[in-house]
């Protein structure tokens, strides 16, 4: 068979050769930035590469359609080939996830949830609403029942994790929009083993009586018992909402089962597409069949026209990831997170929560006397790409932080085993072991400053370089 992206390599010297003749620094941006991803250690936990049939399906005329509605009904005339493409990707997400319904539309993670909230409300508070004032829709409410509807919006609760234990920002915290639409209190990890305490969550839920209990994370580097999740919202009549953004791979794959998988056990899932799942950047929600008229209503709700192009990538990628070689794949993502984990810890280093059982390392780098941000910088320096993160309780604020969050997902697309990651482990405390915090000119610590000993970043560069060399992404791929 011939190598694939050999092929789509002439198709994309062609394409950007386009390009250039319209707007030359865009092709040559589109050019410097798969050199820049072929010459670094990925360990963005938020980041993957999408295969090239999923990128290449996202270039096309499937752009140029507007598509507003639902499949089967449009408020645009000629959607039959939109028809096609929207429902094959929700096809996909249904069958892979098992859940009973699926929309494809939100343009990425922060969509999905605001469509997921606002279905949740019209599901909850808006239906109720309008057989209370006699009308059929909100068109039909008088001024005084609108007042009293809009109000019964805006002062509704949320229960989600916090910030600091490593919740999301859409999760209801006041620089979203979540934050203002929703009265929000949090739960957190246990102080000591810095895990979610499920009793103290339940406490919280029981005084606090939230309309919507969200559970998932962005930096938390364990697993979640859903069925304990199911069981409080249940316990106090609360719609339960899980946010899979980060490890939805990990469901996809069925590393995440039983208990571990939430969308048997919640009322409404959303995800991204384009983190541990692989695909292009966008989101999707999945619901019991009782809310899909209300996730439907997405578009013009929140959500604008339909991206058709996008919808089809996320097919692609949804089809990608109803094979076998994906749940090797995603197996790998947790196996290596282990290897990676454990190579830090028999270096020294202190893990949040001690270790990982799903793809996400939160390193703890006040052991190296380092800020997060003075860490992160370090490690770039030496082409080692990692993002900055607070840790529990950090003294340092979520700018400069104490943390170093790590993932897996993109170094295990490139084919990184235990080996590699053992050695990524070395690198990273090579890197942190050598670093210095200056000492600002007011005579405390900076806290942004630091110093890399000498030969360091070149060193640690070149060992990058064999492994990726060895690993190449994109091989036959050449621009
Ligand atoms: C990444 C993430 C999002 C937001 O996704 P975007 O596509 O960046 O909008 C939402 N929720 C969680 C838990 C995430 O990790």
């Amino acid at each position: 068979m011939p190598n694939p992206n050999a092929e789509l390599s002439s198709a994309y010297q062609t394409i950007l050769k386009v390009v250039e003749q319209v707007e030359p620094r865009i092709a040559a941006a589109t050019r410097a930035e798969l050199t820049d991803q072929r010459g670094s250690l990925k360990l963005i936990a938020s980041e993957n590469y999408a295969s090239l049939p999923v990128l290449a399906t996202m270039g096309t005329w499937l752009s140029d359609k507007y598509a507003e509605g639902t499949v089967g009904h449009r408020f645009y005339a000629g959607c039959q080939n939109i028809d096609t493409v929207e429902s094959v990707a929700a096809e996909h997400a249904r069958e892979l996830f098992g859940a009973e319904y699926a929309y494809a539309q939100p343009h990425s993670g922060i969509d999905a949830n605001l469509t997921a909230f606002w279905a949740i409300l019209a599901h909850k508070i808006e239906g109720p609403a309008l057989t209370e004032f006699g009308a059929k829709t909100v068109n039909d409410l008088s001024e005084a029942d609108w007042a009293t509807l809009r109000k019964r919006f805006g002062d509704q609760k949320m229960l989600g994790m916090s910030l600091d234990a490593g919740g999301h920002l859409t999760h209801g915290f006041r620089p979203n929009i979540s934050g203002k639409m929703f009265d929000q209190r949090s739960y957190g990890t246990d102080p000591t083993t810095q895990l979610l305490d499920y009793d103290q969550i339940a406490a919280a839920a029981r005084e606090f009586k939230p309309l919507i209990l969200v559970a998932g994370y962005s930096a938390y580097p364990r697993r979640i018992d859903f069925a304990k999740m199911k069981e409080i919202a249940d316990e106090i009549g609360a719609v339960f909402m899980v946010d899979m953004a980060h490890f939805a791979g990990l469901v996809a794959g069925k590393v995440f089962t039983g208990n571990e998988d939430p969308v048997p056990f919640a009322d409404v899932v959303t995800t991204t597409t384009h983190k541990s799942l692989r695909g292009p950047r966008g989101g999707l929600v999945l619901a019991k069949e009782e809310y899909a008229a209300s996730v439907d209503r997405g578009c013009p709700l929140v959500l604008g026209g339909p991206l058709s192009h996008m919808m089809a990538a996320k097919a692609v990628a949804l089809a990608e990831a109803r094979t076998a070689e994906f749940r090797t794949y995603a197996q790998n993502v947790a196996d290596n997170a282990q290897t990676l984990a454990e190579g830090l810890l028999k270096r020294g280093s202190t893990l949040v929560t001690g270790g990982t059982d799903n793809h996400i390392v939160l390193l703890d780098v006040s052991s190296f006397g380092l800020t997060g941000r003075q860490a992160e910088s370090a490690l770039l320096d030496a082409g080692v790409v990692t993002n900055r993160n607070s840790v529990p309780a950090d003294p340092n604020g979520a700018w400069y932080t104490s943390g170093v969050r790590l993932g897996t997902p993109a170094l295990t697309s490139r084919g990184f085993g235990a080996a590699e990651f053992d050695r990524v482990a070395e690198l990273i405390v090579e890197v942190l072991s050598n670093t210095t915090p200056v000492t600002a000119s007011t005579g405390k610590p900076g806290k942004a400053k630091y110093t890399l000993a000498d030969g360091v970043a070149e060193r640690v560069q070149g060992a990058a370089d064999e492994l990726l060399d060895a690993h190449p992404l994109y091989p036959g791929l050449e621009l």
